[in-house]
């Protein structure tokens, strides 16, 4: 018997949560030979959700509830139900809004019994429109660009994980946190299940536009030192220019040649464009000694407030 946990971040998710854990529950009979259960990560909701995370746990023995102490944001929720999720053979990560449908599991379930320990739910269709389509798309196709681990475009958090990569993946401490790029990093065989991406069942997306940018550039920091490269490269080349600039006003006085004095369009424009690299440079290192704080500061990534149902 396959014992399969799934891990729920959930942050003000009460208007969804009845009909997923009608959903959950629908799957979970279907498929009665399986243990099942299903952590939910409380990640500081201010509405019922705790409440009616307990109330079902009480109910039925499959459903946990993991109530942080505050909002610590998704990836942390996640990083938190990964690491409650220790008896289990296989673990799905999905998110509580019902944009990854329940009924999808059990093809996640097969395609790990046919020997993938990274099962990734791919999808067919995007419902997000504007705005948020164009950063998804841009993000996807930079992140493929800059780093050594090409995340798949079109996945997100709704997948499965066998007990292997789950063991390798909490040995991961870093904090600034991007689940995708890390399940590529931890490697063994993928399998790829295709869906259609559902709208949001009820309620509001708890992530922001702000964050999803910040949640990119996590991504794109924590698995690329291009950015730096590219500061170097930059370097390089408007010094060479300058070189090159200056070699040619030397030769010009050297042969006498005198103009007018003035530019003072040309250098107001020079100084500031290079006072604008220089700013972009240090942004750069910014971003990077920044994460180096973070990462030498130790913090824990989630406070547990209180448990129920293990
Ligand atoms: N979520 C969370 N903490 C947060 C924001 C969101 O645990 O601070 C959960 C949320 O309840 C949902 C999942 O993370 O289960 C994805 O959030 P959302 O649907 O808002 O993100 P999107 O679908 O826009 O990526
Ligand atoms: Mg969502």
């Amino acid at each position: 018997m396959h014992r399969i946990t799934l891990v729920i971040p959930v942050f003000n998710e009460e208007p969804v949560l009845p009909e997923l854990f009608r959903r959950l529950e629908t799957v979970f009979a279907s498929a009665p030979e399986t243990e099942w259960s299903a952590i939910f990560v409380n990640d500081g909701s201010r509405d019922r959700t705790a409440a009616l995370i307990s109330a079902q746990a009480a109910r039925q023995p499959a459903f946990k509830l993991v109530d942080l102490s505050r909002n610590f944001g998704h990836q942390a929720a996640l990083t938190a139900g990964l690491a409650h999720a220790g008896e289990a053979d296989a673990v799905v990560t999905m998110d509580a809004d019902l944009q990854d449908p329940p009924e999808l599991i059990p093809e996640l379930v097969a395609a790990w019994k046919q020997g993938a320990q990274v099962v990734l739910a791919v999808r067919r269709s995007r419902q997000d429109t504007g705005l948020r389509r164009a950063g998804f798309d841009l993000f996807h196709r930079a992140f493929q660009r800059l780093t050594d681990f090409p995340v798949k475009a079109n996945t997100g958090t709704f997948g499965l994980l066998g007990r292997p990569a789950v063991e390798a993946f909490n040995q991961l401490s870093e904090k600034h946190r991007f689940f995708p790029g890390m399940r590529a990093w931890v490697g063994f065989p993928h399998a790829e299940v295709f869906y259609d991406r559902q709208e949001r069942a009820a309620g509001e997306p708890g992530q922001t536009f702000r964050r999803l940018v910040r949640y990119a550039l996590d991504g794109i920091f924590s698995f690329s030192h291009l950015p730096l490269r590219l500061v170097t490269y930059t370097g390089l080349i408007t010094a060479g220019l300058g070189f090159a600039i200056g070699l040619f006003f030397i030769v010009r006085r050297l042969l006498g040649i005198e103009i007018a004095q003035t530019g003072f369009t040309t250098l107001v424009t020079l100084v500031l464009f290079l006072g604008g690299i220089q700013l972009v440079g240090i942004g750069v290192l910014g971003e990077y000694l920044g994460r180096i704080y973070d990462e030498v500061k130790r913090r824990p990534n989630y406070i547990v407030k209180s448990r129920s149902g293990f």
